[in-house]
């Protein structure tokens, strides 16, 4: 999940890799949020998102908002790929045989997605 959040008094972009609940005896329980640490380059036309390898641990009610973004399919690489894919419709899926598809590879880099300005509230 892609965020913005506070560390250090700064607002920084990333994306939770990890979620943790620590039990305390003192202090009771404190939510915290591994990120790793993205990079936001808005010297083309669109803002790109890309992580550098540094990870932030903050507290989770340091996070403000989910950001939107979508997958940089130039930049990481993707493949067009023909055969069988699976179509995820809220919490049913189904094999589609013999399809065209994009194949999104592993490489963290987005672009901000301004035309999500929708007020329906976010799935988390
Ligand atoms: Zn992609």
């Amino acid at each position: 999940m892609k965020t913005i959040y506070n560390v250090s008094f700064q607002i920084q972009v990333g994306i939770i890799k990890k979620l943790l609940l620590i039990q305390t005896q003192k202090r009771g329980s404190i939510e915290v949020a591994f990120i790793t640490r993205c990079e936001v380059n808005t010297e083309l036309r669109h803002q790109t998102i890309r992580p550098v390898a540094e990870t932030d641990i903050v507290k989770t009610d340091s996070i403000q908002s989910v950001l939107h973004v979508v997958h940089d399919c130039k930049r990481g690489f993707c493949k067009v790929i023909e055969g069988n894919c699976e179509e995820r419709s809220e919490q049913q899926t189904t094999v589609l045989q013999n399809q065209t598809y994009l194949e999104h590879s592993s490489r963290d880099v987005f672009f901000y997605n301004k035309f999500r300005l929708s007020k329906l509230p976010d799935k988390l």
